[in-house]
């Protein structure tokens, strides 16, 4: 009776399919923490694990630890864990995608993303912290103290199955389809991007031949990359950073396609182009990626007016120094603040309108009119944030103000809270050439002297006294009485 109520209460509803496999999770419910039954479950269920896993031999090449070598003490613990709890839950999971690619690359994997056959619902209700996000994908996020692995049901063939949706040119715009392990690995973009990683067995499976990409270092498509560029075109830029970042060549097949293309990155959302651009900037590869992107036209599309910034010899300068200072910061460990980053690949757009506006209004009203023009002309193809754009706003509005170098407004200048961003933008221009080199060296001086050294560095002021007007003699009252 005690039992009954207790079960009514603590255990969570479940589907007839999941319910085996559930109730024999000894950490997450209540019940199964004590029950003998449990540990027995656990122990079928792992076992239907490898029966399931031994189902892909005949599909994928399966890699084992001695030939692959992968370190497991380079796993996060919260990916071991999330693993751990769906296959003691029944469930097929794999580490999967850029962290295995990463690990047999012998690099640090910046995430862990976790593939399963438990559904959304599923792997929300095996883990107590998490939660479903996302619409055109359905992911959980399972969260173990501050970090997130991101667990994805395996996706099916989109072109078989009911709920996936196109667009006229071929784009997949909803996607929500569940399928084996063996589609889901179809479906990933690069050969090197589609191996399973069990910690448990530690063992790879490889569908596409990755691993044998990866010893020889190639970027391959997998499947015919035309249909795959067309279904995604954010995959061009994909191969783009990820070669540029992991120093492989783009296989013919999978790079002639991409120039023909890249139109057709215009028809991204702008918002999931930011987030691949940042990418792209952050990778710590961004020259390189740059360029490449600029070889096969794929930067038309991207920035807008980046390709009228890059093509101006000055404006080239000045963007290649800023990426090249960015890819120096990151190789070293340091943070990159994408606002001045994006700060300063949009800062020659907005000289040249800045010049247009100069003609018709005084030179700091014209500039905050530049401003606003070049950031709303991105923002129809490039969604950046309206918190960058605010810190972005802050770096340019603040350059004029370098120029005064009199009375009390260096002073004023150097207690603002952006000034560091500021004053290294400053720099930036003096080594492109910009403006003269003397300005900078005399903020450094400055901002490093003393007192009275600082008062002693200022510059006389020479500009023409504003007069002021005399007030108006009010019209005397007894006028015409007398
Ligand atoms: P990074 O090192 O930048 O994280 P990544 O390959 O891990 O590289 P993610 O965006 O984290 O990139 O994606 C994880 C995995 O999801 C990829 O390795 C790939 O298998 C798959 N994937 C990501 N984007 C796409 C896409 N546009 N088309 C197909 N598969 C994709
Ligand atoms: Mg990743």
């Amino acid at each position: 009776m005690i039992r009954k109520l207790f079960n009514k209460i603590f255990k969570p509803r479940l589907t007839k399919s999941t319910r085996s496999n559930l109730e024999s999770q000894p950490t997450e419910t209540a019940l199964s923490r004590t029950s003998n039954r449990s540990a027995l479950n656990v122990k079928s269920n792992r076992k239907k694990t490898v029966d399931k896993h031994n189902n892909y031999r005949d599909s994928a090449t399966v890699i084992p630890f001695k030939t692959h070598q992968i370190d497991r003490s380079l796993l996060s613990n919260a990916a071991l864990k999330t693993i751990d709890g769906l296959q003691k839950a029944g469930f097929d999971a794999y580490i999967v995608g850029g962290a295995v690619r990463d690990l047999l690359l012998n690099r640090h994997p910046k995430d862990f993303d976790v593939a399963t056959d438990a559904t959304p619902e599923e792997i929300n209700r095996v883990f107590r912290r998490s939660r479903i996000i996302g619409r055109r994908f359905r992911l959980v996020h399972v969260l173990f103290g501050d970090e997130t692995i991101e667990v994805s049901t395996f996706r099916g063939h989109h072109e078989t199955k009911g709920d996936a949706q196109t667009n006229e040119s071929g784009r997949i715009i909803r996607d929500n389809i569940f399928g084996s392990l063996e589609e889901d690995a179809t479906r990933r973009d690069f050969t090197i991007n589609a191996m399973y990683y069990d910690p448990t067995s530690q063992e790879v499976l490889d569908f596409h031949h990755g691993f044998a990409d990866i010893q020889t270092g190639v970027l391959r498509m997998i499947g015919k990359p035309e249909t795959r560029y067309a279904e995604d075109p954010v995959r061009m830029l994909r191969a783009v950073r990820l070669s540029a970042k992991l120093g492989l060549t783009i296989e013919p097949a999978t790079m002639s396609p991409i120039a023909k293309m890249a139109d057709l990155l215009q028809d991204v959302p702008p918002s999931r182009l930011f987030d691949e651009m940042l990418k792209l900037f952050l990778s710590g590869h961004a020259v390189e990626s740059v360029s490449v992107l600029r070889a096969q036209h794929l930067h038309h599309g991207l920035l807008p007016m980046l390709d009228v910034v890059l093509e101006q010899p000055m404006g080239e300068r000045f963007v290649m120094l800023a990426l090249e200072n960015t890819d120096t910061r990151i190789l070293s460990g340091k943070s990159a603040n994408p606002s001045f980053l994006f700060a300063t690949l949009l800062w020659h757009e907005v000289l040249t309108a800045w010049e247009t506006y100069k003609t018709e209004a005084p030179p700091i009203p014209a500039l905050h009119s530049a401003m606003n023009e070049v950031i709303a002309t991105q923002a129809e193809k490039l969604a950046i944030h309206n918190r960058f754009t605010a810190t972005m706003k802050e770096i340019w509005g603040m350059q004029p103000r370098f120029e005064q170098r009199t009375g009390k407004r260096p002073f004023a200048l150097l207690t603002h809270p952006r000034y560091r961003a500021g004053y290294d933008f400053l720099l930036l221009r003096c080594e492109s050439g910009e403006v003269h080199a003397e300005l900078g060296e005399w903020w450094t001086a400055f901002a490093n002297a003393d007192a009275e050294t600082k008062t002693s560095m200022l510059q006389t002021d020479t500009a023409p006294k504003k007069r002021r007007k005399k007030p108006r003699k009010k019209p005397s009252s007894n006028v015409g009485t007398s």
